[in-house]
């Protein structure tokens, strides 16, 4: 089924020939208002109960990049990410780098198949998607073009805490990084993580919700809406 779905988007656009223009890092104007995209990849996870209780006493909604083979055992996870009011993207179905960056067919089945999975538990289909350890070396304007006629949107980030990294670093440590860029976007997306050994994101997240509240910032959920932003596309 997949196959099918693949093979019809590579007809589409060797009938429509080379990739329209789409010109590189479409991103935020300087002029928005001062805006915070929280992002929070690898879930779901019994952590993502934590932060959506932190979210929920804030009052803000945030964006949840989901690992499809995830999903099964946290379906009240994913049941309750929708219920709050927060936007859910695609984060592949394994989150194996090497497997999934092999061909473009399985990067675009493995999002069809997370898509799929989370249609069954929320009756919607999901079209933001988010590169595993992001976009830079895999996204060209060829692909921007495949990804756009499969109807996904890409959003990469601008600022991030290394808990995907290590989540052993410390909360002040996380909450410096996530703060101390002196000239901050006026648009930020912030790269974070709530897979179940990110407890130490949990302790940081009030404070770095302060921090940017008392900043001017109001917090958003991405939506298909949102302008796409996709790190520049690298010179291959
Ligand atoms: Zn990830």
């Amino acid at each position: 089924m997949y196959k099918t779905r693949i093979i019809l988007v590579m007809v589409i656009i060797l009938v429509l020939g080379p990739p329209l223009q789409i010109s590189a890092n479409e991103g935020p104007s300087a002029n928005y208002d001062k805006v915070i995209y929280l992002t929070f990849d690898d879930g779901p996870s019994s952590t993502t109960n934590t932060i959506l209780d932190i979210l929920d006493d804030n009052d803000i909604k945030a964006t949840f990049f989901i690992i499809g083979c995830k999903i099964k055992g946290n379906e009240n996870v994913i049941r309750r990410i929708k219920k709050e009011g927060h936007s859910i993207g695609l984060h592949s179905y394994t989150h194996k780098c090497r497997k999934i960056y092999s061909d473009k067919e399985d990067f675009i089945k493995e999002m069809y198949m997370t898509r799929d999975a989370l249609c069954k538990i929320t009756g919607e289909k999901y079209n933001v998607i988010r590169f595993p350890s992001g976009s830079k070396g895999h996204l060209n304007e060829n692909m921007l073009e495949i990804l756009h006629l499969c109807n996904f949107r890409t959003y990469d980030w601008n600022m991030s805490v290394s808990d995907g990294i290590n989540y052993k670093i410390p909360p002040y440590r996380l909450f410096r990084e996530a703060t101390s860029k002196k000239k901050k976007p006026n648009t930020i997306f912030m790269l974070m993580h709530c897979d179940q050994p990110n407890k130490n994101t949990c302790e940081a997240l009030q404070n770095i919700i302060d921090y940017y509240r008392n900043d001017g910032y109001t917090f958003q959920a991405i939506k298909d809406e949102t302008r796409e932003f996709y790190f520049p596309f690298s010179k291959k």
